[in-house]
């Protein structure tokens, strides 16, 4: 249920509302909008019912909209001019298109800093690179880990360019909490609700890929569990799901693009990377995405992926990346967006 305030509803109206609802035992989030603020309440049904007709008649409300989808904070409703999340410099669901691009796996301080410094010049807006990795086969590479997160920092400082890496367990996102800018919660972890709760409290913006096999229903009630702990800066993207076919490594759903921007607020990025798990066709989907209205990228960059620790196949090199992010901009251009 969303309370919508009116426009020119005053502090103390406001305050009371949220007194009332949280007096019946129930949650409020809010969403403070440049022309009215909207209390997304969250709890037991019953009792939203019963508060429905007080709240409506309480000053400073102009009505009490029931959400009818199980997801409540995600949905377009709660905050219907979209959302911004900002993350350093960068910025996803503005006008510019984010671009997140990077190696898999951050595998010594050359490769990183060699990489951050080429996309950061094609003009990549955040570094990516992962220390924790969740590997299909226990015998292949691990990650750097701690040693990983140190190396991104270093990347940060040399290029201004924000970082995003992954966080498999609770302990760990505390880690990379206090090292990356912005922390991703990987395909295979979507519905790790104790891991969920622990990115919304954890104060810091949050990259949430779809899992390989997750509805959209599926991925926006994750992304609840995130705004539910009071952190509304969540991205979410789009890397593929789990077709038939063996030419790709899954199937990119680019439909959810479009149904994602029409049921939710929030910025929705893809990954063609992970979804074709091959370097040839990541250049034709990341244009098709943004084309789509996708807000942003996330892409694989490796300076010699042939020699890549994990996820060589589908990374592009640098100069593959360069003309990938110069093809961007025309196509960025001509849908009414920046790069
Ligand atoms: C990754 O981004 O390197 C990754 C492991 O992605 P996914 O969780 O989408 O498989
Ligand atoms: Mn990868």
């Amino acid at each position: 249920m969303i309370v919508v305030m009116e426009p020119g509803a005053t502090q103390a109206q406001l305050e009371a509302v949220v007194q009332k609802i949280r007096d019946a035992g129930l949650n409020t989030h809010l969403s403070v909008g440049t022309e009215r603020t909207l209390i997304g309440v969250v709890g037991d049904s019953h009792t939203k019912e019963l508060l429905r007709d007080t709240l409506e008649a309480t000053p400073g409300v102009e009505k009490v909209v029931r959400i009818l989808q199980p997801f409540k904070l995600v949905s377009r409703e709660f905050r219907p001019s979209g959302t911004v999340v900002r993350v350093g410099g960068a910025a996803f669901g503005d006008t510019a298109v984010a671009v997140v691009a990077g190696p898999c796996s951050v595998e010594s301080r050359e490769q990183i800093l060699q990489t951050a410094e080429a996309v950061k010049a094609a003009g990549a807006t955040l570094l990516r690179g992962g220390a924790f990795k969740p590997r299909t086969s226990p015998y292949s590479f691990q990650g750097l880990e701690e040693e990983g997160l140190k190396l991104l920092v270093e990347a940060r400082q040399r290029t201004g360019l924000p970082v995003v890496t992954e966080a498999m367990d609770a302990h760990q996102l505390r880690m990379v909490a206090e090292y990356a800018d912005m922390i991703q919660i990987g395909a295979r972890n979507m519905q790790n609700y104790p891991l969920l709760r622990e990115a919304g409290r954890s104060g810091k913006p949050v990259l949430l890929k779809r899992g390989a096999a997750a509805t959209i229903e599926e991925l926006l009630l994750a992304a609840e569990y995130v705004m539910n702990e009071g952190n509304y800066e969540v991205v979410l993207c789009e890397r593929g799901i789990r077709g038939f076919g063996n030419y790709t490594r899954y199937t990119l759903d680019l439909s959810a693009v479009p149904v994602l921007k029409h049921l939710t607020h929030l910025p929705v990025i893809v990954d063609p990377s992970h979804a074709t798990g091959k370097w040839r066709y990541v250049e034709a989907l990341a244009l098709a995405a943004v084309a789509g209205g996708a807000d942003g990228l996330l892409v694989e960059v490796h300076p010699d992926p042939e020699r890549a620790l994990s996820d060589g196949p589908q990374s592009l090199n640098l100069e593959n990346f360069n003309r990938m992010m110069a093809r961007l901009r025309a196509v960025a251009q001509a849908v009414g967006r920046g790069l």
